[in-house]
């Protein structure tokens, strides 16, 4: 039988890369809001409650405009955010309990049912999994000067996207540990900028990948909803 599965959907971003005053997750895509279309997927899925994340002053226009208007009432809390994502991260899962949770950027609207349906399989069989998919471009690292310094093997690198789904308490333990340690961590430099980087820095566990799509892009920069046009076609 299916365990319990929750989500935590982010839309507490500022989206300062869109050069819009309106966050990215909210910008109008073929006349719907972009985190529709993700909250929709989750709706029709076998996720059972979802957990929305967005700034305090948004709060209401998400309950209005978004969860009532759509009918999404798997939505069951909207909660407040902080100042990074793994602030509105730690915040989502205070308000959610399941054997396993699916992380989910509301700026990602691509995300499909086979996508869950594959996390799925395989956060069962290794309690840690990030979505994402080999990359097409050779990739360097560059020093700070912008001189390339190394290239990682492309066979080995993927870009990582969202969802990304672990056991509960896997993931609240590495979540509250990155909470103690954040001064700490932030004193190395060190800046957790996804969830999987949250359980590889503070906790003993891998964190397996699994193919998402290529299709399942991030709205982040003006372009990207250029191509999200395209793609709703
Ligand atoms: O900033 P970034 O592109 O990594 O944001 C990814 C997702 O995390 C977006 O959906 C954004 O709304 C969310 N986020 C958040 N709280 C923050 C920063 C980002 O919920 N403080």
């Amino acid at each position: 039988m299916r365990k319990d599965c929750a989500a935590v959907v982010l839309a507490a971003g500022q989206g300062k890369r869109m050069q819009s005053q309106v966050p990215k997750q909210y910008l109008m895509l073929e006349g719907k809001p972009v985190i529709y279309y993700a909250l929709k997927v989750f709706q029709e899925s076998f996720i059972n409650r979802v957990v929305l994340v967005t700034v305090p002053e948004d709060i209401d226009y998400c309950r209005k405009q978004i969860v009532e208007k759509y009918g999404f009432d798997k939505v069951t809390d909207i909660v407040a955010g902080g100042k990074e994502r793994y602030h509105s991260v730690h915040e989502g899962l205070k308000a959610v309990r399941a054997d396993y949770v699916f992380i989910h950027d509301g700026a990602r609207p691509f995300v499909t049912e086979e996508i869950l349906e594959r996390a799925y399989e395989c956060v069962a069989r290794y309690d840690a999994c990030a979505v994402g998919m080999p990359v097409k471009d050779t990739v360097k690292i560059a020093d700070i000067d912008g001189f390339a310094v190394s290239t990682p093997s492309r066979d080995r690198v993927w870009a990582i996207q969202t969802p990304q789904v672990f056991a509960y308490d896997l993931i609240f333990q590495a979540y509250t540990a990155l909470i103690e340690k954040e001064q700490e961590l932030l004193g190395q430099s060190v800046k957790i900028t996804d969830d999987a980087m949250a359980v590889e820095t503070l906790t003993d566990r891998r964190v397996k990948l699994v193919e998402g799509s290529y299709e399942n892009i991030k709205i982040t920069t003006p372009e990207d909803l250029q191509i999200a046009k395209a793609l709703l076609c």
